[in-house]
């Protein structure tokens, strides 16, 4: 089941520029933390209950190096809380979902996330995303 939204991933070019930019707004910066498997630096602002995450490429064939040259800076991706990952792709794949993920990868925070096409979500990037307790 999807509980809340997890975060808001923010694609910027300058992830201290933009970090510089989100504590002149007055949030507060909880930790940056390079995320190998997905090619991107993040930098995580809580906001009440959700995080805006901000991700920065760390190389040119980056997810996010792409979609800044193709869409530049701005909304990535929604992610929704779920309790079970596993069982939420595969119902995911019995309603004919694009996945971009059909298994759970390791994401930012020590949590377990998954990507559905933005083709078959009416042009949003979602991520279920399965926080470690
Ligand atoms: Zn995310």
């Amino acid at each position: 089941m999807v509980k809340k939204i997890s975060h808001i991933g923010i694609a910027v070019k300058d992830l201290n520029e933009a970090i510089k930019f989100y504590q002149k707004l007055g949030l507060e910066l909880e930790e940056i933390e390079e995320v190998p498997s997905q090619k991107v630096k993040v930098a995580f602002f809580p906001i009440g209950e959700v995080r805006i995450e901000l991700l920065e490429a760390t190389s040119e064939d980056s997810p996010i190096a792409k979609f800044i040259e193709k869409r530049g800076e701005g909304v990535h991706h929604l992610a929704f809380q779920v309790d079970d990952l596993p069982e939420k792709l595969s119902e995911a794949e019995e309603k004919e979902f694009r996945l971009i993920d059909k298994e759970p990868r390791p994401g930012a925070h020590g949590a377990d996330i998954a990507f559905l096409h933005p083709k078959s979500t009416h042009g949003t990037l979602i991520e279920f995303c399965q926080e470690k307790e």
